[in-house]
């Protein structure tokens, strides 16, 4: 034994024979319990190795005979113990306090180096003071650990729910409180079943159980209901404790409310499955669904119609009234078709002005007559967008199942072959698909891409027709109008390839190679003598549209030296009424140039007289429709009669198109028309010959 022991010691007073006092002091010298023995004047008798052990820094101060109140003030000075003394009066006091009057009861002490003591003392009946010291540090620590989890535990933002291995609810943390509404004392020792909805399905709880007996753990989604009666989704975790011999002796469980990720997801899906600006299906979810509606109708020997609906002239409205007008439109169209048709039908977008309807469930392929025909009524029918009333209609094609296709892929293909042939049927009408239509789709195909190759390859040429002074009956000016000859079909007429143009964005190529190859002309005439003549160019609406199309007519002119005022671009009236302040704008910065302006085919549109005058034109063509019989058809007389006396009150040159009689040419000169053009005068032809005519006629001095 290390300790010391005062020679007053009881134990070591007298060597005796009794070997008690020795065995005690070996006893003593070999447990970890620190022992001391003070007398009643509070010296120390004894101590043991562990006691030293406990208070290591100040050994030395620790000898019998020394006051405990001596090495406290010793201890201090040198600044130990100052966690455990803190202030040391007082702590003295305490001392003293407790040597006279010890309780027995334990006390814990902190040491400076984090250790923790629990003490307890005792008085003797002979007045001494036994002190017991335990290290309890590892017990502290312990404790200080659960006190951590508890905490973790109470302020988890994840509900914890707890069940022991019954399956019966003893904890739940204030997080789970606050989602499902329930307090402890409402659960405690209930399944949590009773938090169910009824909604998750049952394969899903046998999945949760399965995985719990065979991996301690499942993790997924659960619908519960809150104490409120309100249902909602959680992502559960559950884990299975065990014990250290592997006895289940809980579940933990712990939740998130996933509400929100839910509805993101769905909003999300929504996304994926339907047209954002219109709400309806799109083309993947229309194909998914038709695919399915084929099979069920398959089965049931019933038919499906498909029908491909294609919004007339809608281009034209979203181009020149802007995307805006236009979006607005396709919401009104895209509503106007979910009103006509049954809940269970399926109404889709493919993009831009296309839809697709697909009835279901019909008795027969002819019930979709009436529907298709409600369909065009409905959407043609005028549409108010802001200030704005538009006009446009449907052409519609449709494809019937098993007999016009028995794929998703063949439908489709064949109602837009109808959809197509709506179109060139003049619009604004159904067509059933025939096998005829396929050909006429493929065949328009090819045109759509030789018609590239031309533009690309200079397989354009320009034909040119006079316009005729009425007063001297001499060439004034020539149209020019494109031709393509076609190296398998031959002549292909404008009116066949101009659409075709506009539709594929082919049209700003062909315009920009029309405008280039006629001021080319006009420059060849004028130098070699043929004078004073004006050349009219047609111009569509999109070249018009273009932001470009000012620099190009301005830049064309520099480059061929032809002056202003001999170039006359043709606007259709349709053209420039579809978005009259953009129009006005534009042909105002084409007048700047000094170019001249005409409206084509004027009577065809509904432009308003107000309207046209603010277009700052030059020239007005009555159609050739009014021209048409004019000398025997009151009507059209009264109408060329009226739009000529309209022109010369906006103090614009009138041309009449069309002219192919004496009698048309005489009524239309006593009216004071400025130009007649017309097969009477000359056909389109080639320059070379158009100039024969243009001098055969005699050149004029221009008025
Ligand atoms: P438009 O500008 O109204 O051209 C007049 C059309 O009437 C021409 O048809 C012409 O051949 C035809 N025509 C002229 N006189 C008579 C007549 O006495 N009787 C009859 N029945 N027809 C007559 P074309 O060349 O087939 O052109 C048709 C349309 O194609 C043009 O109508 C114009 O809108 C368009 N077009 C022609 N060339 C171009 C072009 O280079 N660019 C653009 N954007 N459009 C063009
Ligand atoms: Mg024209
Ligand atoms: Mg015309």
């Amino acid at each position: 034994m290390k300790a010391f022991t005062a020679e007053a010691s009881p134990m070591s007073a007298q060597q005796t024979d009794d070997p008690v006092p020795n065995l005690l002091r070996d006893a003593m010298a070999s447990v970890t319990i620190g022992f001391t023995i003070y007398d009643p004047q509070d010296r120390l008798v004894m101590c043991n190795e562990a006691y030293l052990g406990m208070y290591e820094t100040s050994r030395d101060l620790i000898v019998p005979g020394t006051t405990f109140e001596e090495v406290v003030r010793k201890g201090a000075e040198r600044g130990q113990y100052r966690q455990a003394l803190g202030d040391v009066d007082g702590f003295v006091r305490e001392r003293v306090k407790r040597h006279q009057n010890p309780t027995g009861k334990p006390f814990e002490q902190a040491l400076d180096d984090g250790r923790w003591l629990l003490i307890v003392e005792h008085k003797t009946a002979s007045g001494y003071l036994v002190g017991n010291r335990l290290d309890i540090t590892a017990q502290k620590q312990a404790e200080h650990g659960l006190h951590l989890y508890a905490n973790v535990f109470r302020h988890s933002g994840e509900a914890l729910m707890v069940t022991d291995r019954n399956n019966c609810i003893v904890a739940i943390n204030p997080a789970f409180a606050r989602l499902t509404g329930y307090e402890l004392a409402e659960i405690e020792g209930q399944n949590p079943r009773i938090l169910s909805s009824g909604r998750t399905p049952v394969e899903t709880y046998q999945q949760m159980w399965a995985n719990l007996q065979s991996a301690d753990f499942w993790q997924g989604e659960l619908w519960d209901r809150r104490k409120d009666g309100s249902v909602y989704p959680k992502w559960v975790v559950i884990s299975v404790i065990r014990d250290e011999s592997g006895e289940l002796t809980h579940h933990i469980a712990s939740f998130t409310d996933i509400s929100e990720r839910k509805a993101a997801e769905e909003r999300i899906s929504h996304l994926a499955h339907h047209d954002a600006l219109t709400g309806l299906f799109n083309r993947y979810s229309l194909q998914e669904r038709l695919g399915q509606v084929m099979a069920t109708a398959h089965r049931q020997h019933m038919p499906v119609a498909v029908m491909f609906i294609d919004m007339d002239r809608f281009k034209l409205i979203n181009d020149t009234l802007g995307h805006d007008v236009g979006d607005q439109l396709l919401i009104e169209i895209a509503q106007r078709l979910r009103g006509s048709v049954r809940e269970s039908d399926i109404v889709a977008r493919l993009g831009g002005d296309e839809f697709v309807v697909v009835l279901a469930g019909m008795e027969a392929a002819f019930d979709v007559y009436p529907v298709a025909s409600k369909i065009l009524q409905r959407l043609g029918e005028p549409y108010d967008i802001g200030e704005h009333t538009l006009h446009t209609s449907p052409s519609i094609g449709v494809s019937v199942f098993p007999g016009d296709g028995d794929t998703v892929e063949q439908l489709m293909k064949n109602a837009d072959a109808a959809m197509y042939h709506a179109k060139e049927q003049g619009r604004n009408n159904i067509q059933f698909f025939t096998m005829d239509m396929n050909v006429a789709a493929l065949e328009r195909l090819e045109l759509e891409r030789d018609l590239r190759t031309a533009i690309a390859s200079g397989g354009l040429e320009l034909h040119y027709q006079v316009q005729v002074c009425s007063v001297t009956l001499q060439a004034c000016g020539v149209e020019a109008l494109v031709r393509w000859s076609h190296p398998t079909r031959g002549m292909i007429p404008p009116l066949t390839f101009i659409p075709i143009a506009e539709e594929c964005r082919l049209i700003d190529g062909l315009g920009a190679w029309v405008l280039d190859e006629g001021c080319r002309q006009l420059a060849a005439w004028q130098a070699t003598g043929l004078g004073d003549i004006r050349m009219a160019i047609n111009v569509s609406a999109q070249q018009l549209r273009s932001e470009q199309f000012v620099d190009q007519v301005r830049s064309t002119i520099a480059i061929h030296g032809i002056r202003p005022q001999d170039l006359e671009l043709e606007i259709t009236e349709s053209v420039a009424m579809s978005d009259p302040q953009a129009a006005i704008r534009q042909l105002q910065a084409l007048r700047d140039l000094g170019v001249q302006l005409a409206i084509d085919d004027f009577g065809t549109g509904y432009s308003s007289l107000a309207y046209l005058r603010q277009l700052p034109l030059n020239v007005l063509k009555i159609d050739r429709s009014f021209v048409k019989d004019i000398e025997v058809d009151g009507n059209n007389a009264s109408i060329s009669a009226s739009i000529l006396a309209l022109a010369h009150s906006l103090g614009l040159k009138v041309v009449a198109e069309g002219v192919e009689t004496a009698a048309q040419r005489d009524f239309l000169r006593e009216r004071g028309c400025d130009y007649l053009q017309g097969f009477y005068f000359a056909r389109p032809h080639a320059a070379a010959r158009c100039r024969e005519i243009i001098e055969s006629l005699a050149l004029p001095r221009p008025a």
